[in-house]
């Protein structure tokens, strides 16, 4: 008998027949004889709609009681879940984030989980049940309901499995696995086995659609999570500690899968005072004001007046302009500038911190195609590239055939 975590997406729960359909799978597992914690996310676009009827009532909702009404398009789909599985004779309980023990900081919005106390939901298994657990959500020491950010479920979803020392997280989406690239946009994408927590880490931070936190999570916590289908029964992606070294005569190539982000925008702050503190000066505002910074370039000094650019998510563009434009006059630069129409594609590989050249043979496939690069930022096992968003698709698919990512 093996404890399992499922996590079923919003798309998987969109309507009351997607529902029953994800009850019949997890009745047929438990069947089989495992212990069963469904986690699920707000029903089809129930979270968008939410936000989109708190700004109708006011353009800035206090944090604590969006928090709050947010938490409730995940009770609503674990609810009818339970309900589901009732109806097709099987046990079950549905539990929000907080009975279900999941403690988290007062960051509103994107609280972060501090503890996870699984004692409730283990007795509910001990007791034959189906546990069903809605995602995205907690509580604070002083019983305010917070949430995770914006596809937090994932990360419910592997905190419990790591609490519950569970075998596998499992989680179940419109998409099978993860893919070489974005299928969609490459027909000839493969979807691939396997895959290890660093690799999968930078693909779903740069674009792969799972929640960032949830890989560092299940990495630091050694949880395997397998990715697949929540409506046919084919192999998913089992992300978990593949041991390069084994294989490594037989990995000729070194990048595992191309990514992309569009509505990336970005900020150039011009001629700025080359001192010591200045750049802390720039970004600690943009740190206080919520708003996440992705690349930063900072170019060498030319007479003491330096350009410093940096990129956010194009729907946080006007609030960063605001800041940065106030920071900038407080320092003494001249102005800022934005461009709001960029994209980023990424070559993602372990191999490639060993192998020198991948570099510029990503640079080369990318002005064969007449690509222009905006700015490139690294990791050891990352290279990515800022471009115009028009060209994020030319540049995927150029990418993926430069590595020979269509054949195996
Ligand atoms: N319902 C939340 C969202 O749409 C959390 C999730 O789906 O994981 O962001
Ligand atoms: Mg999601």
């Amino acid at each position: 008998m093996a404890l399992l975590v499922q996590k079923y997406g919003g798309t998987s729960v969109g309507d009351a027949e997607k529902i029953t359909n994800v009850a019949r799978r997890v009745a047929a597992t438990q069947a089989a004889g495992n212990q069963i914690v469904v986690v699920v996310s707000a029903m089809g676009k129930a979270t968008d709609e939410l936000i989109a009827l708190a700004q109708s009532v006011t353009k800035s909702p206090e944090p604590r009681e969006l928090d709050l009404l947010l938490s409730t398009g995940e009770l609503v789909s674990s609810t009818l879940m339970a309900m589901a599985l009732r109806e097709l004779g099987v046990a079950s309980i549905s539990m929000g984030g907080a009975q279900a023990g999941i403690q988290t900081d007062t960051a509103h919005g994107r609280a972060s989980i501090v503890h996870l106390d699984p004692a409730r939901v283990r007795r509910e298994l001990d007791t034959g049940r189906v546990v069903i657990v809605a995602g995205f959500q907690g509580i604070t020491d002083d019983m305010d309901i917070t949430t995770l950010g914006r596809g937090g479920s994932d990360t419910t979803a592997v905190a419990l499995a790591a609490a519950l020392k569970a075998e596998r997280c499992e989680v179940y989406t419109d998409v099978d696995g993860i893919y070489t690239a974005d299928p969609r946009v490459v027909p000839s994408a493969r979807k691939l086995s396997e895959i290890g927590y660093e690799e999968m880490l930078e693909l779903a931070t740069y674009g792969a659609k799972m929640h960032p936190r949830s890989i560092e999570l299940a990495a630091w916590y050694k949880v395997p999570v397998l990715v697949a289908s929540s409506t046919q029964d084919i192999p998913g992606t089992l992300i978990h500690d593949v041991d390069n070294g084994g294989n490594a005569m037989e990995v000729s190539n070194k990048v595992s899968g191309v990514t992309y982000e569009r509505n990336v925008a970005r900020i150039t702050m011009r001629a700025v005072p080359d001192r010591p503190g200045v750049v802390a000066h720039v970004f600690e505002p943009l740190t206080d004001a919520g708003i996440s910074v992705d690349t930063i370039v900072q170019n060498a000094s030319a007479e003491r007046l330096t350009d410093v650019s940096f990129t956010v998510e194009r729907a946080d563009l006007v609030r960063a302009l605001e800041v940065s434009s106030r920071v900038a006059s407080d320092i003494g630069a001249a102005d800022c500038v934005a461009n709001d129409h960029l994209g980023n594609v990424s070559i993602v590989g372990t191999g490639m911190q060993n192998a020198p050249g991948y570099a510029s043979r990503m640079f080369r496939a990318l002005s064969d195609a007449a690509i222009n690069i905006e700015m490139i930022t690294t990791s050891q096992i990352r290279i990515t590239c800022i471009v115009d968003e028009a060209q994020v698709n030319d540049a995927v698919r150029v990418l993926h055939q430069a590595f020979e990512l269509d054949t195996e």
